[in-house]
């Protein structure tokens, strides 16, 4: 028996090794195994299926309205704002005020008159049923999807976790969206935005945002985190490319390494009290939609996926991310919640990871409610289960328990896939130390929201901000000029921190932000409120969808220009997340482009603030500015940081996470293919086929000038084993310190599958004062020029290539075909 266990063992350490990585994602910790497998050994079946549900917090309990009177207003604004077409907000209104209440009270929203007293209620009774009889493993979200205070938190999560210890022994793991700082934590600290950490091209920046969210979350009790988002944003017209990092693979892949070590810390056998786990999502090629809407099917080539859309979530595993969230939609017909090649295959097998997967929000049901792959939600969750799903976040409903017992008794789903998935739970728990200390906060975290935490939200913010143009060298704009301040962005924190702040989609939240200024109130501070005029001419509806604006006033606007020397239009988008977010056009607002044109006409010059969550086509007003800065969506703190740029306190040292695009009909990214690019032919017809841009990936001015001179490698010659070491000087050739951003690209010239035009493979960010030079050294695996062939294998041709830095330029040879035959090299 014995010698068949250790044949049956070799047998997978072959398969495993044979797949992909011989050595662990995450090192294996003898005696939290020891422990994983005694509490294992005494779990029921229903105890096992319980960890492996997830339920929304807001099934626990109530908020309850005094005295409450419905205001109907406010019941059309949370439907349109949650994306409810307007068909059946129509309906729904009709219904009667009782009739409202009843179906919407579970939901938890404010629905009712202003001044109404909302209280959030812990239902404890039905919390003991959900854990006393369904063994719930995990619990997740804030009451309402708003920020709840520090010691609400502290309060439910330890009511929770007493309940989870008394009756099954076992620690629940609470979930939060603490994206960019704690989201649903009031009074903590909001950082940039994701897209914002992108574009500093520093990935300490990314490190610390993650340890300071990890420490204010388990001030507030909160062990887990689902962050960071690894989605490439690639696509302008998706509404959550400003969760990603931007569209490039290897800034995401070396921002996602530092966030998960800034959250887990060094150790992830032992996360310390300090630190949270992460869920790295949405496993993969979720901001890929064909139709540009959210959790809409994706088709992307093989290639594609290997190289660019697995490479971030490789790379977070491998640098030990505890778990992982699914992709609501699907990949080429296959939903991912479906597929046993990318939930089994891929990862856990591939990547020798013994880390956690769970499902996006509902997404088992939406098997069979939405795409259609199961007949029902039984047969969705054992599709699910059986391809390698191990939580399911069924937010609203039980069911799961009894159905997925129903299928191991049925033989549909075995005891070792149940056994492996709550292994995979019981040895998270364990690793994050929630058997020994279920609870953390109170007088350890006296951090919480410190100074200190904001000054580095602060400086992110300033190292995020994009300089895209200055004409006339405007900038820094000197003090004392009069400055019309103008645009439906100017004097609006929710504009600044974007959807997954405070509340999900950063709306209805201005009231915890009110300690923060507004773009309107940085510049009162830095510039005087005597040289500032406010006259938006265009504002958001806040009763509306995220796009809704009031009636414009453009005139107003216009006539207030004639007492100013200087206009500043903050323009932009209000915010929004998720599918709320989705959108029918890409062109920014007619209303903010005809403020802007009518504002040229006045002669006065014209800086323009893009305050926006995606790329914007404005091509039509883009001319009509002197200087533009691009500040995405930079937190608490970024009107703060643009005041100190605008006026030259701080340099900008950003560049363009993506590229911006110019024309509706050419969303390329920054590594189109050659031959996307096709010139007027000989013959009758004209082909041309130009990918054209507004700014390109990497784009960014500073008020210093970086020279770039003598790029060169070690070796002209190589082969895949070889490790090239790259470098150049960098010289600060300006007056004024500044930090660079130095990116390092490759062009492959000829190859066996179109090659792409170029390709970023490393990047590194200096600080350099006045006339100072430094010498940047990139050690460049030569493995990573290889591409993903057309028979789906990794592949470095004999051949020539170029490296590239800025307009520096060194060519190299590959003396040797290599082809793995290893899902990763
Ligand atoms: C989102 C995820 C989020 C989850 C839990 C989903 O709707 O897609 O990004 O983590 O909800 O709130």
């Amino acid at each position: 028996m014995k010698k068949t266990i250790l044949l049956l063992m070799c047998g997978i350490c072959i398969r495993v090794f044979a797949q992909g990585y011989t050595t662990p994602a995450i090192p294996r910790d003898a005696e939290i195994e020891a422990k994983v497998e005694k509490t294992l050994s005494k779990m029921s079946l229903d105890e096992k299926i319980g960890q492996m549900l997830e339920l929304n917090l807001d099934l626990m309990g109530k908020m309850t309205p005094e005295k409450p009177v419905l205001d109907r207003k406010k019941v059309m604004v949370a439907m349109r704002q949650f994306g409810r077409p307007e068909k059946e907000v129509e309906t729904f209104l009709k219904k009667s005020d009782k009739e409202i209440i009843d179906q919407l009270s579970p939901y938890n929203i404010d629905i009712y008159k202003d001044g109404t007293m909302m209280t959030w209620q812990l239902n404890e009774t039905m919390l003991d049923t959900l854990i006393s009889k369904y063994k719930v493993g995990s619990i997740l979200n804030a009451p309402g999807t708003r920020a709840a205070t520090i010691d609400q938190w502290q309060k439910w999560i330890s009511i929770i976790q007493k309940k989870s210890m008394k009756y099954i022994g076992i620690p629940d793991i609470y979930g939060l969206d603490h994206n960019h700082g704690v989201t649903y934590t009031q009074g903590g600290t909001l950082f940039p935005q994701p897209i914002n950490l992108g574009a500093s091209f520093n990935v300490e920046l990314a490190r610390n945002m993650a340890r300071v969210t990890a420490y204010e979350s388990r001030a507030g009790n909160c062990p887990w985190v689902y962050n960071p988002v690894l989605d490439l944003g690639r696509d302008p017209r998706w509404s959550r490319i400003w969760e990603s990092f931007g569209e490039d693979a290897i800034v995401n892949a070396r921002m996602a390494e530092a966030e998960v070590n800034g959250y887990q810390g060094d150790d992830p056998n032992h996360m310390g009290k300090f630190n949270v786990a992460t869920s790295v999502k949405h496993y993969m090629a979720y901001g890929a939609p064909f139709s540009g809407k959210d959790r809409t099917p994706a088709y992307v080539s093989p290639a594609m996926l290997r190289e660019k859309y697995f490479e971030p979530f490789r790379a977070a595993i491998r640098a030990g991310a505890m778990t992982i969230m699914v992709n609501s939609g699907s990949i080429n017909g296959v939903p991912v919640h479906a597929s046993y090649e990318y939930l089994t295959k891929w990862l856990k097998q591939d990547l020798n990871w013994d880390g956690m997967i769970v499902t996006d929000w509902a997404d088992i049901n939406n098997l069979y409610t939405r795409e259609k792959v199961a007949k029902d939600k039984k047969d969705a969750i054992r599709i699910a289960i059986n391809a390698g799903i191990d939580m399911s976040m069924d937010p609203y409903s039980v069911d799961f328990c009894i159905l997925l017992k129903e299928l191991v008794e049925e033989g549909k789903v075995s005891m070792e896939r149940i056994d492996d998935a709550s292994r995979r739970i019981i040895r998270l728990k364990y690793r994050l130390g929630l058997f020994d200390q279920p609870n953390t906060g109170g007088k350890e975290y006296s951090k919480f929201g410190c100074e200190e935490f904001a000054l580095q939200s602060l400086h992110a913010a300033e190292e995020s901000e994009v300089l895209l143009k200055n004409e006339k060298s405007i900038l820094p704009l000197k003090k004392g000029a009069k400055i019309l301040l103008t645009g439906p962005n100017a004097n609006q924190m929710r504009c600044l921190n974007g959807g997954w702040s405070y509340t999900w989609q950063g709306s209805r939240a201005e009231d915890l932000a009110e300690r923060y200024n507004t773009i309107y109130e940085a510049l009162c501070n830095k510039y005087g409120k005597e040289n500032i005029i406010l006259e938006q001419g265009v504002t958001y509806n806040e009763n509306g969808a995220y796009y809704d604006e009031n009636t414009p006033e453009i005139g107003k606007a216009v006539s207030a220009a004639a007492a100013a020397d200087v206009i500043i239009a903050c323009i932009g988008e209000n915010s929004y997340c998720e599918t709320p977010g989705n959108l029918t056009d890409l062109w920014l607002s007619e209303n903010q482009r005809n403020l802007v044109k009518e504002l040229h006409k006045t002669g006065k010059p014209i800086i323009l603030i893009l305050n926006e969550g995606r790329p914007r086509l404005i091509a039509d007003i883009e001319p009509l500015a002197t200087a533009i800065v691009h500040i995405f969506l930079p937190g608490n703190y970024g009107a703060d940081a643009l005041a100190n740029l605008l006026s030259g306190d701080a340099n900008f040292s950003a560049k363009m996470p993506y590229t911006y695009p110019r024309e509706i009909n050419s969303l390329a990214n920054y590594d189109y293919k050659v031959s996307e690019e096709v010139g007027t032919m000989a013959g009758a017809y004209n082909y041309d086929a130009k990918v054209s841009l507004q700014w390109p990936f990497g784009y960014g001015l500073s008020y210093t000038e970086f020279a770039y001179s003598n790029l060169r490698v070690d070796k002209k010659n190589f082969t895949a084993d070889d490790i090239l070491t790259v470098s150049l000087e960098v010289t600060n050739k300006g007056n004024v310190t500044g930090k660079e951003a130095i990116l390092l690209y490759s062009s492959d010239l000829v190859a066996s599958i179109v090659p792409d035009n170029k390709r970023l493979r490393a990047f590194q960010k200096k600080e350099l004062s006045p006339g100072a030079s430094e010498t940047v050294v990139f050690k460049l695996p030569a493995k990573d020029l290889a591409f993903v062939g057309a028979d789906g294998r990794w592949t470095l041709e004999e051949g020539d290539f170029i490296l590239k830095v800025g307009k520096e330029t060194v060519n190299i040879h590959c003396d040797k075909t290599k082809i793995w035959n290893t899902p990763n090299m």
